[in-house]
């Protein structure tokens, strides 16, 4: 069976007292779902965040790293300094890392072969524009954007991908795809990887839907066959609302 996993994106949230007063109200709350919980906080926190957490079934993780190794590349962070303090799972590809910081997916495809050779787990995010969507391409841009990041892969390194389902329209918008829309997509994506690989392969990858999911909304969109879980913003910043949509598996 595939894994539930409820990831929430902190972004540049939070300073060190905020993240140590976030965590300790996370594990105060009560797990009440199968999923597998995550919380990305910023570069600066992972390492207190991480300390935090060791005896809790909260997983920290990543939100971005560089594709290289090491070297002169000031300012960036490398898959071996996020080993080094316990970090197992990087987030590549959010939209955010796309529009503002120029992310190519051939840089993704990069930070994807980095993070896999040192034995992470990635959380690959895509998703199209509002306009995409309002052209009828957003299949065809889903398709390009896991293609040209990940075809290259075998299918044995899938067992270290999740895959997230972000319309960027969905992002922070307030603005939800329907159940229905994402349940469409989430299908969508499994029969391409089907076709590229193997229905046991495209059977085995969870794909997290993220774009405004809320305690409100996050029982439907969880309801459908192919959504394996969310990729949260706005809404993991509150613990209450966090585990209400963890536990809505
Ligand atoms: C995100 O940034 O990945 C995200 C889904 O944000 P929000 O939940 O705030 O829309």
């Amino acid at each position: 069976m595939r894994k539930h996993i409820v990831a929430g994106n902190w972004k540049m949230n939070n300073g060190l007292i905020q993240t140590k007063t976030l965590i300790s109200e996370l594990k105060q709350q009560k797990k009440t779902s199968d999923a597998e919980v995550m919380i990305a906080p910023a570069f600066t926190n992972l390492w207190p965040a991480f300390e935090a957490t060791r005896q809790y079934p909260i997983e920290v993780v990543a939100q971005n790293m560089h594709f290289a190794d090491a070297g002169a590349y000031t300012g960036e962070i490398s898959a071996g300094m996020l080993k080094s303090i316990g970090i197992q799972t990087v987030i590549l590809g959010h939209s955010e890392r796309r529009a503002y910081f120029n992310e190519t997916d051939n840089d993704l495809a990069k930070k994807v072969d980095t993070a896999l050779a040192n034995e992470m787990r990635v959380i690959f995010c895509f998703g199209e524009e509002l306009d995409d969507r309002k052209a009828g391409n957003h299949e065809k841009v889903v398709e390009s954007q896991i293609k040209n990041a990940l075809f290259h892969l075998e299918a044995s390194a899938f067992k270290s991908i999740v895959l997230a389902y972000e319309p960027v329209w969905a992002i922070g918008t307030g603005e939800t795809a329907t159940p229905e829309q994402a349940q469409d997509m989430h299908a969508f994506i499994r029969k391409t990887l089907a076709d590229k690989y193997s229905s046991e392969t495209a059977n085995s990858v969870s794909i997290l839907y993220g774009g405004s999911v809320k305690p409100n909304n996050a029982k439907e969109i969880f309801s459908k066959p192919d959504v394996d879980g969310g990729l949260i913003g706005g809404a993991s910043l509150k613990a209450d609302d966090f585990f209400a949509i963890v536990n809505a598996f």
